[in-house]
């Protein structure tokens, strides 16, 4: 669900038409949903409010300050892996006690700020990083709060490069190394274990990956009581896939039920790490058509966002559906939709049907507001997108399009 719609064929965000803002902001540029973050982050409160929760969005899915206040003011936490994101969770107003901390690689600088900042909890990913964080919070005269990441082993089914729940990928520990790390971390004076964490993959949707995770972990939780430790907190991560063409992912309520049952007899907060189904169907990139180009083979549109604004299609060959921004009578084209970089794999689509078009005119990538701005950069020295927010009739830039300036901020010739 989400409120970019067709009035009189023409796409309207909430109620901005979007090419009232393309005109004053120019393109390309990502164009956010206030309304639509707020139904689907509600959807996530109202699925769990029976039981003591914590919805912490992950912000590497779209971080812009404006999307985080507006969380923030929700209700929401965060769930972050980076000291940049840390920053940029406090500066929203996401109060430090619903930050929870996950990656692999924290360096000793980021466990430092996250310490002084007083987050609910690290999600520890391996022996090491418990050194670490012990060994920083001893200093630091502090008690640092752990969860241990659990890797469940279970196939996510999802793409290869965002399944993270299977016993090769780098994340986590076993079932086993997570057992012998309770016992180590329960003796340590520094360290305060109050919950278990997994995160199996993104893109996800079917619910038995998660249900199957969820029944591992609670073996382990029983078995860690039956030791004497009592964790506090259940982290069951994000990962629900949202509709980018034809899937049918479960709605938060589904994906709540089985958890739901199967923590009837159990006093933990619920905690939850969603990120696209929060953000994906709350964002566009509005790009307009440079020039219409026939091959002998091929026919392209070549527009003015490209690989560096909209990273997905070319890494992960995701399906992003495009629309126009205004529908008129006209045939349909069978096109190639190309960025202006210097590389094949620069595409928004292939082989897609779209309505014909001429330079000049505005397409809608939709789905684009998760891992959409977050996942751009400068290639072929190009400024970053704007990004706008738009709440009811209103419309405003939340990141201003980068300047050529930006572009060589902190460069030094010798
Ligand atoms: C990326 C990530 C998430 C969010 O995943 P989505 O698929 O966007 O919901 C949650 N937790 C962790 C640890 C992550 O790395």
């Amino acid at each position: 669900m989400h409120y970019f719609e067709y009035k009189d064929n023409e796409l309207w965000c909430e109620e901005v038409p979007v090419k009232a803002i393309a005109r004053e902001v120019g393109t390309p540029f990502y164009l956010y949903s206030a309304r639509t973050f707020t139904r689907h982050f509600n959807a996530y409160r109202d699925a769990f409010k029976k039981r003591p929760h914590l919805v912490a969005y992950a912000v590497k899915s779209n971080s812009n300050l404006a999307v985080l206040n507006l969380l923030a003011g929700l209700g929401a936490g965060a769930d972050i892996v980076s000291g940049g994101e840390l920053f940029r969770a406090l500066e929203a107003g996401i109060p430090a006690e619903r930050i929870v901390y996950s990656g692999v690689g924290k360096t000793r600088d980021e466990i430092t700020a996250a310490l002084e900042a007083g987050i609910l909890l690290f999600n520890v990913e391996s022996p090491g990083e418990l050194e670490v964080i012990s060994e920083i919070a001893r200093k630091m005269d502090k008690r640092a709060r752990i969860s241990f990441r659990v890797n469940p082993d279970v196939d996510p089914k999802t793409h290869p490069y965002i399944s993270t729940g299977l016993s090769k990928n780098k994340f986590g520990l076993s079932m086993d190394q997570a057992f012998d790390a309770y016992l180590r971390a329960s003796r340590d004076s520094a360290l305060e274990v109050v919950g278990i964490d997994c995160h199996i993959g993104s893109q996800l949707t079917d619910i038995s990956p998660f249900k199957d995770a969820f029944d591992r972990i609670k073996l382990l939780v029983n078995r860690l009581e039956s030791e004497g430790i009592r964790l506090s907190h259940i982290d069951i991560g994000g990962g629900l896939g949202i509709r980018y063409n034809d899937e049918d992912p479960p709605l938060p309520e589904d994906y709540a039920r089985p958890i739901l049952e199967a923590m009837e007899d159990m006093p933990h907060t619920l905690i939850v790490e969603p990120g696209r189904s929060i953000s994906g169907n709350a964002g566009i990139l509005v790009t307009s058509v440079l020039y219409t180009k026939t091959t002998d083979t091929k026919e392209f549109y070549v527009v003015d966002a490209a690989m560096n604004d909209l990273a997905r299609p070319s890494l992960y060959q995701a399906y992003h559906d495009i629309q126009p921004v205004e529908k008129k009578a006209r045939g349909t084209a069978t096109v190639d939709i190309v960025g202006p970089i210097c590389e094949t794999g620069d595409f928004l689509a292939r082989d897609r049907a779209v309505q014909e078009l001429r330079p000049g005119e505005l397409l809608a990538v939709m789905s684009a507001g998760a891992y959409g701005f977050t996942m751009s950069s400068n290639y072929n020295s190009r400024p970053r997108a704007a990004e706008v927010m738009v709440r009811d009739d209103r419309f405003q830039v939340v990141r201003e399009r980068e300047t050529y300036r930006d572009l060589i901020k902190g460069e030094h010739i010798l």
